[in-house]
């Protein structure tokens, strides 16, 4: 496949390549089949020191930015596997190392880095607020030198195989706030210690294999020092979160597109029908070719929501951007994939249908594409809030 080039990471490409192939179709098809977690593998990527590619050097880490943590991600989804069992560490890592403090940085950091400690977890989303973040009902509150925290999350991922959370609480009533963004503060939640003491988990069986929860607190106390920055400024801190999410979703959705049209491509050149090869067919080439352009279209976005990201200036509209475009993208190669490979598409062992599953998830999460629309709608073109 002949790809713009869009500047050189080919170290960082053939190295997680490399490491990459030493875990083929077949092993991330029997973790899909068990509903396992893909143990080795992440062991793999944190021993390689990838999953610690955004901690600075000073705390043991790689020191690299958004960018070449987006490569590693699209380079795992490109390679068959899917990053949605360890993309967490790379978005939660800006949060805690843009809006932590030094103290919080120098005790978490370099054991991350080591691969001793695991950030794969974000608590946001709540039953009842859904995308209207600003109105969630988990609160925090202050009691001398420990928050009390009360309330529930849900489709938390990765809990089971992480050992701390950033968590989203409202610590201001919200008709106590000018803003409704405000009132809201984000902390550090070392998962052991609050499962022991009034968080409970109950997973979610989901259509793709993707860890994930239920979350109820019960006054489960943490230490005031777990705060992550100003109390009640957590919503914009948890904002270089998302929009780093965001950015890298849109890497990992790159990934898939390129996967879709590599295995279909090959495919079609293959498989011949009335005595030729389907790939002959214009029928065949044109929604191939068209995924083939938006993919790459998607691409240019990605990078310059990256470089924002990097040169810390605001990217929410390039992030968000760049998440519709690659979603809708790899959704479109995979909708060509398993429309040629015709009835094969559905056996397992094409490992089409899984991909064709696991790319479906990003037009829901993390964000909605219509709530894309309506932010570039409000941000970009000027028109009323629709919400
Ligand atoms: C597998 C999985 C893993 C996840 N992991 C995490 C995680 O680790 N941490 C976390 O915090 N969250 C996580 N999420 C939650 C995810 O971010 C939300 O599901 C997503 O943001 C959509 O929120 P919702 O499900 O509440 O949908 P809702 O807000 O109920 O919206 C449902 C649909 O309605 C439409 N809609 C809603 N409002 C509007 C509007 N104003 N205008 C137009 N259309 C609208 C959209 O199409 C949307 O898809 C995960 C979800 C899944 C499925």
């Amino acid at each position: 496949m002949q790809t713009i080039d869009h500047g050189s990471h080919a170290d960082i490409r053939d190295a997680v390549r490399a490491l990459c192939a030493e875990f083929p179709a077949e092993y991330h098809r029997k973790v899909d089949e068990e509903r396992a977690y893909p143990e080795k593998f992440v062991d793999a990527l944190t021993k390689a020191g990838w999953m610690a590619a955004l901690i600075p050097e000073e705390y043991g880490g790689s020191g690299l930015g958004l960018t070449e943590a987006s490569v590693i991600m699209e380079e795992i989804n490109r390679a068959g596997g899917n990053s949605g069992a360890c993309h967490g560490q790379m978005y939660n890592m800006g949060t805690l190392l843009r809006h932590g403090s030094e103290e919080q940085r120098k005790r978490y950091l370099p054991k991350i880095a080591e691969g001793k400690l695991r950030l794969q977890s974000m608590g946001v989303t709540e039953p009842t607020a859904g995308t209207d973040t600003t109105s969630i009902k988990t609160v925090a509150v202050r009691k001398g030198d420990r928050y009390v925290i009360n309330g529930q999350k849900v489709w938390i991922s990765r809990v089971q195989h992480s050992d701390l959370m950033i968590l989203l609480a409202r610590t201001t009533p919200i008709d106590q706030v000018a803003k409704k963004s405000e009132g809201l503060s984000i902390f550090l939640v070392d998962l052991h210690e609050a499962q022991k003491k009034g968080m409970s988990v109950k997973p979610i069986v989901n259509m793709v294999n993707h860890e994930t929860n239920e979350l109820f607190f019960d006054d489960l106390e943490i230490p005031v020092e777990n705060l992550i920055g100003e109390e009640g400024k957590g919503f914009k801190y948890i904002l270089t979160g998302l929009n780093a999410e965001r950015t890298l979703i849109a890497a990992e959705c790159i990934g898939d597109g390129y996967w879709f049209i590599d295995k279909v491509t090959a495919y079609t050149k293959d498989r011949k029908v009335f005595g030729r090869p389907i790939g002959q067919n214009q029928g065949v080439q044109f929604p191939i070719a068209e995924s083939f352009i938006e993919v790459e279209a998607a691409n240019l976005m990605r990078y310059e929501a990256c470089r924002l990201y990097d040169a810390h200036q605001p990217c929410g509209a390039q992030a968000n951007m760049a998440k519709y475009l690659a979603a809708k993208a790899s959704w479109e190669a995979a909708n060509a994939c398993i429309q040629f490979h015709g009835g094969f598409g559905f056996a397992a062992e094409y490992d089409v249908e899984r991909k064709f599953r696991e790319t479906r998830l990003y037009q829901v999460a993390p964000i909605s594409t219509n709530l894309i629309l309506s932010y570039v709608a409000e941000h970009m073109l000027g028109l009323p809030k629709s919400y």
